[in-house]
């Protein structure tokens, strides 16, 4: 490669974050990290930006930056604090490239900031389409920003649409692993801990989307993400649930050929291309070996024992701000499972409550979206107090 990308990894300490510092450390010859931002984990950051050197870090937590400070200012790495410096790291003028590795709904303003300032996006951060998928979408048509899916199925679907790009799409099929509980009917699903829920078989990942993995939210959210991404009606995004994780996605076309993309479950493959497209990168990664997988299976989901699957595709239906409501209602609620004040199946309850409750709109702008986040949080905390 003659230029390396420059790119900023916001939410570096996270499971995404890291992953794709580790493949930075596997292509210094393509990448240079420019920007890095955690939220607070000091000590992590300081560590990865001794390592990387990158141009500017930013401490989301105020409270610890002269921590940063004093342990980067030596290095000559600038260092800025808080939730704008976020927005405003992403416009610095040297960035091909931002990767949105910031869990939930904090993801959407730097997002549009660095959509604004005409910087491609890399995304993980899967809440920002699924709060303003219009928005985000028509901001990055009139920035000639593209957006590039890290998260896996979505990069599988984004694989098997190269050279692909006049003929429409029948439908996509999202695979699902089924998380921890899948078999299991709602008796069984009352009783689950979150020791249980935080297990996953497949994937090593944040705290949040490993719940959304044993709720099948996950996949609802990952339904919504891939109509934005990929410009689809709901009737074309089928789910299927598929254990062993190694397709990580289909589409079918008009023919009725289907393509898929299939390897290891490792998020380092999905997050190397993104950042490299439309290049793909030698890796040593460990090869998929037919011998250890002799059965690749598959089944229907089960919407009566999972139900946000089912509410996710009602949201996305619906339309306006209802897909900005499931999600709000989605974080207050995997928050308090993870603080043991609600069961698993209340988060369902409780998303349900927030849709049928909270103002609907049918064309929101910025400013709706943050009104009926705030709105839906509210409900949802009156709902479990
Ligand atoms: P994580 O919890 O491991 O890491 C989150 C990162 O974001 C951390 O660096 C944290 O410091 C930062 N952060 C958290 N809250 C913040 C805030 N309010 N402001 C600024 N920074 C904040 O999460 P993760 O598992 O890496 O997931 C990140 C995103 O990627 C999520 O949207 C998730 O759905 C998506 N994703 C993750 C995986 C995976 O394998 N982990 C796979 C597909 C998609
Ligand atoms: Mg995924």
């Amino acid at each position: 490669m003659l230029n390396k990308k420059k790119i900023a990894i916001l939410g570096a300490t996270g499971s995404i974050g890291t992953q794709a510092l580790e493949v930075f450390r596997e292509h210094p010859d393509a990448f240079e990290v420019e920007v890095l931002t955690a939220a607070n984990n000091a000590d992590l950051l300081i560590k990865q930006s001794q390592e990387f050197l990158p141009n500017t870090v930013v401490i989301g937590n105020e409270a610890l930056y002269d921590q940063v400070f004093q342990a980067l200012d030596p290095l000559n790495i600038k260092v800025w604090a808080g939730e704008n410096a976020l927005c405003r790291v992403v416009e610095m003028e040297e960035l091909n490239l931002v990767l949105t590795a910031i869990v939930g709904y904090a993801g959407l303003k730097p997002t549009m900031s660095a959509i604004n300032a005409g910087k491609h996006i890399a995304l993980a951060n899967k809440e920002t389409l699924v709060v303003a998928g219009a928005l985000i979408t028509q901001m990055a048509a009139e920035k000639g920003v593209n957006i590039y899916p890290v998260d896996s199925e979505h990069s599988a679907i984004f694989q098997c649409l190269v050279g692909e790009f006049h003929n429409p799409i029948e439908k996509i099929v999202l695979t699902a692993s089924g998380g921890p509980f899948r078999g299991m009917k709602t008796e069984q699903l009352r009783q689950v801990t979150k020791a249980q829920a935080l297990k996953h078989p497949n994937w090593e990942m944040g705290a949040k989307i490993t719940i959304d993995s044993a709720s099948m939210m996950n996949k609802g959210l990952e339904v919504i993400e891939a109509k934005w991404l990929f410009a689809l009606r709901t009737e074309q995004i089928e789910v299927v649930v598929h254990p062993q994780s190694i397709v990580h996605s289909l589409v079918q076309f008009q023919d009725g050929s289907l393509k898929a993309q299939m390897g290891l479950p490792d998020m380092k493959l999905p997050i190397q291309y993104a950042m490299g497209y439309p290049e793909r990168l030698a890796s040593t990664y460990p090869r998929f070996q037919f011998t250890d997988y002799p059965q690749l299976t598959f089944e229907q989901p089960d919407p009566k024992s999972f139900r946000n699957l089912g509410l996710a595709y009602e949201a996305l239906k619906k339309g306006g701000n209802m897909p900005c409501i499931l999600n709000a209602a989605n974080e207050v609620a995997v928050e308090n499972f993870l603080k043991d004040r609600i069961g698993f199946l209340e988060m369902s309850d409780l998303i349900e409550h927030c849709m049928a409750k909270a103002s609907f709109m049918e064309k929101p702008t910025y400013e709706d979206y943050v009104a009926s986040d705030e709105e839906t949080r509210n409900i949802a905390t009156g709902f479990i107090n």
